[in-house]
């Protein structure tokens, strides 16, 4: 049963004419998914409904060709033909009992139009924020009347879609509204700039027009950054303050954020739950209408605490919603321990930054929810009696074995340490990826409760153990290992090492084990988070760190999860020595050689270890000999492909999904996709 003190999240709060049922209010969150595959993102929504967020929102959604963000899959209404997957997503949210809220959205200078070609617009003539060798015009009044009009035909198609919710956004750095209100971009001498209440005159405006057309019908939020956090050249706190007392009582419901978008989901790496509440803290005092806010927010008595002490109405939320649909019904029903926590990696983010549907290392069914009928709290039951023996209790074996078990599947879970977790025990007790354990947390607490689940440690089984078990089926997810040869994409064969220069791989580093002397040369080819942290490891217990990477930035793969500027800064703060452009071409007793990455002139660097990032092998020889045998059994994992935790917990959520399915069906989900309809 729910704890009383709980009571105050399920409260029901109005948002202007229609009432959010709880306090759960899942914000806008992009997916990659957007207007390519709409059915799988009404989906997606549905099940967050599902789950119990009252309200359900879209990422942002285009509202007009002259302000589109090609590549990215956004949500589009250009025109009364978006409106039909509008619809959908609204019913799969109604059907749920919750409200749907559209977050609609005009980029202006954040948008380059690479689809069609027509010049942006921005409240000044300023190139647009990517590195596109494009500029934007500046709007003349007659610009301003279109730009009103179409925001006015895009909350009327909106209503007309079923939305309860409509949002005004001025946040993120993504929208003109942000661009008027702030300095930075504004250099208007007319009414729409100077003083702060020019500024916001775009912003009052398309407010009142919204408020106009959704009267009584739909509630109206307005999404804002509340500190554009670059200091006095940005909207801070006192112009935050003075634009409440301007148009605080105007929109139902104020979506307070911060910043632009790397601003406002900070991985755990660089921030703690509730790292925006110093921002927000004391706004909500300057209106009457109710606020939310996100935070990363996970823990039901931080929740409390935000809406007792007055710092929200809502607690919104994003990855949290990603990371587990159904947070609040699970709260609802006191089974706190069944939560599954976001860990802040990012990588949901990385989804729509590479126009990928949405992925979550937490919950493998994000994104997956339309395509392949995946739910991130039920699973068909199970079709035999077969006995699975799963091997290793990495990310892959956990969630095999936990899934296997939800079906009714007799499972044993065989780890050959003494420590369930694999990579995510040993990469969570690195330099801020804490957070990380989560993964563990999760699956050992729902495995812990499983009679049909035996857990088996100490056990480094090889193929004749195996065999003489009599298991039916062999899940094989033993991971990998990092390559002490270097071989990884800037070698393709191993390279010419000096034994005699003490040499490690990062699981030699998380076993303890260290380089000796002061000078560490980490070299860097895998891109992702592990070098950078194993510098940062390096440089803690008081080593001098040289990071060489033939990328131009440091884990160049982190501007995916918005880390990429955040680990430059904490590397350089550190002292770090980030030598980029470079490849590391050979080693001798007393350093090493190197190479420029773009002109391939070559030098010696002294140092007393090295230390390699490249790739890993997967410890597949376990499932090539069960294979050999002919035993009813597969790779999973790391094991089948060395990559991220979240294509680990993926593997595993498909091996336990597909155990028993026939091949048809198999064959046929790898084909689930929409298609467009030809022009007549
Ligand atoms: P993944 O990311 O694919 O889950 P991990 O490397 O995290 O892979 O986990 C692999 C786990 O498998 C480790 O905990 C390791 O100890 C275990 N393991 C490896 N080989 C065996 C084996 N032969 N028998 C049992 N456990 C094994
Ligand atoms: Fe959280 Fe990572 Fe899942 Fe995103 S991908 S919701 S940050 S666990």
């Amino acid at each position: 049963m729910r704890e009383p003190r709980f009571d105050v999240l399920f409260e029901p709060v109005p948002i202007g004419p229609v009432t959010a049922r709880n306090r759960f209010f899942q914000v806008p969150h992009c997916n990659g998914m957007g207007y390519r595959d709409p059915s799988a993102h009404a989906a997606m929504r549905g099940v967050k409904a599902e789950g119990g967020w009252a309200v359900v929102c879209t990422e942002e959604v285009e509202i007009h060709p002259s302000a589109e963000v090609c590549p990215y899959i956004e949500g589009r209404l250009w025109d009364d033909r978006d409106i039909p997957m509008h619809e959908r997503l609204c019913e799969q949210v109604h059907e749920h009992g919750s409200l749907a809220g559209i977050e609609l959205c005009y980029n202006g200078i954040a948008a380059s139009n690479r689809h069609t070609r027509i010049i942006p617009m921005a409240p000044s003539s300023l190139p647009v924020k990517w590195h596109d060798p494009v500029q934007a015009r500046a709007m003349t009044g007659s610009d301003i009347a279109d730009l009103r009009r179409w925001h006015r035909e895009a909350v009327v198609r909106s209503l007309q879609a079923g939305y309860d919710i409509v949002y005004v956004y001025a946040g993120h750095n993504l929208t003109i509204l942000q661009h008027f209100l702030s300095r930075r971009y504004n250099d208007r001498s007319d009414s729409y700039g100077g003083s702060l209440e020019n500024r916001a005159r775009l912003l009052r405006e398309v407010l009142e027009d919204t408020l106009e057309e959704c009267q009584g019908r739909a509630g109206v939020v307005c999404r804002i950054a509340v500190d554009e956090m670059i200091g006095p050249r940005g909207l801070e706190r006192a112009e935050m303050e003075e634009l409440l007392g301007l148009i605080g009582e105007l929109p139902d419901c104020w979506d307070f954020m911060l910043g632009s978008w790397p601003d406002d989901s900070v991985t755990s790496r660089f921030q703690e739950e509730g790292g925006q509440e110093p921002y927000v803290r004391g706004l909500k005092a300057l209106t009457t209408r109710p606020v939310v806010g996100v935070g990363r927010f996970t823990s039901p008595d931080t929740m409390v605490r935000m809406i007792r002490e007055g710092t929200l109405d809502f607690i919104g939320a994003a990855r949290p919603s990603i990371a587990d649909p159904f947070l609040p019904v699970k709260l609802e029903q006191g089974r706190y321990e069944d939560i599954r926590e976001c860990i802040g990696c990012n990588i949901c983010v990385s989804g729509d930054f590479m126009m990928a549907p949405i992925r979550c290392t937490q919950n493998p069914s994000m994104g997956e929810e339309w395509r392949r009928g995946w739910h991130p709290e039920r699973i068909r039951p199970r079709e035999s009696d077969a006995r699975v023996l799963v091997v290793g209790a990495g990310p892959a074996g956990l969630e095999a074995a936990m899934m296997l078990g939800r079906r009714g599947y007799e499972v044993v879970l065989a780890e050959a340490g003494d420590e369930l977790g694999g990579r995510v025990a040993r990469e969570a007790r690195l330099p801020g990826l804490a957070a990380w354990i989560r993964v563990l947390d999760y699956r050992k607490s729902q495995l812990e409760r499983m009679a049909n689940v035996e857990l088996a440690f100490g056990s480094r089984l090889d193929a004749a153990e195996v065999a003489e078990y009599g298991f039916d089926q062999v899940a094989v997810a033993t991971g990998a290992t990092w390559r002490r040869d270097a071989v990884g994409r800037w070698h393709t064969r191993p390279a010419p090492l000096d034994p005699g220069l003490p040499t490690l791989t990062p699981d030699d580093l998380m076993a303890g084990r260290r380089p000796q002397g002061e000078h560490v040369v980490l070299f860097d080819d895998d891109h992702y988070y592990m070098g950078g942290v194993l510098a940062e490891l390096l440089v803690a217990e008081g080593r001098r760190v040289t990071l060489v990477t033939p990328a131009a930035r440091v884990s160049d793969w982190a501007d995916h999860t918005m880390e990429v500027e955040r680990i430059q800064g904490r590397l350089l703060t550190l002292g770090v020595e980030l030598r980029t452009g470079h490849g590391l071409l050979s080693s001798a007793a007393d350093g090493v050689r190197l190479a420029c990455a773009y002109t391939g002139r070559e030098h010696d660097l002294a140092c007393d270890g090295l230390v390699l990032v490249t790739a890993r092998l997967p410890e597949d020889a376990l499932a090539v000999e069960l294979a050999g045998a002919g035993a009813s059994s597969r790779a999973v994992g790391d094991a089948f492909s060395p990559s991220t935790i979240a294509a680990a917990v993926w593997d595993g959520r498909r091996y336990a999904e597909e155990l028993d399915q026939p091949d048809d069906e198999r064959e046929r989900l790898a084909f689930v996709r929409e298609t467009v309809q030809l022009a007549g």
